[in-house]
């Protein structure tokens, strides 16, 4: 590896490129979590840091750890995740990782640093084969329920208990990779958008905020399922009517708060041509960045279901399927991540995250943590058409380089 004590941008890009030649094909990133490429992958990562002075190590839920030591034991961890979805894009995750690959490579070439600095690859943030996300960085930060995870299966019947254990996991010890925050004293990390508000705003970096805090709801709307010829308009009992103005309204309410709210998913039964639908199961999600504003919207669309429900004869219920609470990421960190890119580019914009990362669950842990945001070209990613301008990955190189440095002074100062 290069020793050179300058910063390269350039290198990112080039092992981007070779990342993705080893482990992508034409229908787009294959590095699936605990699958032989996402393996191929990690083989690659490691074999970048063992041409640094660092120590490595993977810990019991299958992060990889690069230490440099420092001067003082408290560290600075930046990182993100190398796995991808199945036919992903080429810079989800990986961009992060790489990143903060060149960052220490700047770093070791100057001597020891004032703190201890280290890199993580946290494993399976994509969830994508076994619909559970962020399984390394909750393992760390300890909301992980190994009896949960138990029972997930991919699609092919393949139990997680046992993909996992084929690189070394044990899900009742996974926890104990805990220990790794022991010291952290500030985590960053650098991502694409994955979404058009950079882009529409002609903006090439963000300093994120937060992540939005999440309802996921099932609401199932009752009628009667009833001759679709012999039954006339109003006597009807649709639970599809009930739904379908709910999906209506809650495009409303997410106006109203500033928020975004999506149904996301609507079952009807019986479900053929010739019935009225007697059931109706609709799959919400609300998100937005401050919580009683979260509450509110979630009221308010509790209520207009149940409008909507008296309105066509039906009944509704409601049953929460998920629930997490908007993290907000430090401050200090946040008005430094400004500043870098300013400095960077000129300009900046502050956005909440709408999908959430591995940071979240760091933030939650209580690490004062910062991301950073890179322009998603066409807001796209989780597909092949995920890019980014070159000359905007080159300026998220340095400004996070100049980010990193910011924090290690901050942490000397607390
Ligand atoms: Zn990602």
């Amino acid at each position: 590896m290069n020793t050179s004590i300058s910063l390269i941008p350039q290198n990112v890009v080039d092992h981007l490129r070779e990342l993705h030649a080893l482990t992508g094909n034409a229908a787009g990133s294959q590095r699936l979590a605990w699958t032989g490429t996402w393996g191929t992958a990690r083989d690659w990562l490691r074999q970048k840091l063992e041409q640094l002075p660092v120590e490595i190590e993977v810990d019991e839920a299958a992060n990889t750890w690069a230490t440099l030591k420092g001067a003082s034991p408290k560290a600075l961890v930046m990182g993100s995740h190398i796995d991808s979805v199945a036919n992903g894009g080429w810079l989800d995750g990986c961009l992060g990782v790489v990143t903060a690959l060149e960052v220490l490579r700047h770093l070791a070439a100057q001597g020891v640093p004032p703190v201890t600095v280290r890199l993580v690859n946290w494993a399976d943030e994509e969830g994508a084969r076994f619909g559970r996300s962020l399984f390394g960085a909750s393992a760390v930060s300890g909301n992980f329920d190994p009896d949960e995870l138990r029972k997930l299966t991919d699609k092919e019947g393949v139990r997680l208990v046992d993909a996992v254990a084929k690189f070394g996991v044990d899900l009742d010890r996974a926890k104990e990779a805990g220990r790794q925050l022991k010291n952290t004293a500030a985590y960053l990390e650098l991502h694409i958008e994955q979404g058009p508000v950079l882009e529409s705003l002609n903006m090439p970096l963000g300093a994120v905020l937060g992540t939005l805090g999440v309802e996921r709801h099932k609401i199932t709307f009752t009628g009667q399922t009833a001759h679709a010829g012999s039954t006339p308009m109003e006597m009807r009992r649709d639970a599809l009517a009930a739904a379908a103005r709910l999906e209506l309204e809650i495009r409303e309410i997410a106006k109203r708060h500033g928020g975004v709210c999506t149904m996301g998913g609507v079952f009807t039964r019986p479900g053929i041509v010739t019935a009225v639908v007697g059931q109706c199961d609709a799959l919400l999600d609300q998100r937005h960045l401050d919580a009683p504003t979260l509450a509110r919207m979630l009221q308010e669309a509790k209520e207009a279901s149940q409008r909507f429900a008296q309105e066509e004869k039906v009944d509704v219920e409601w049953q929460r399927l998920w629930q997490i609470d908007p993290i907000f990421f430090h401050p200090d960190l946040v008005a430094l991540c400004e500043e870098s890119i300013r400095e960077t580019c000129g300009v900046v914009h502050r956005l909440p995250s709408g999908p959430l990362h591995d940071a979240a669950e760091v933030a939650r842990a209580g690490v004062p943590t910062v991301m950073m945001f890179a322009q998603s070209l066409y807001g796209l990613s989780h597909t092949k058409e995920e890019d980014t301008r070159e000359e905007h990955l080159l300026f998220a190189v340095e400004a996070f380089d100049r980010l990193a440095a910011k924090t290690i002074d901050w942490i000397l100062k607390h």
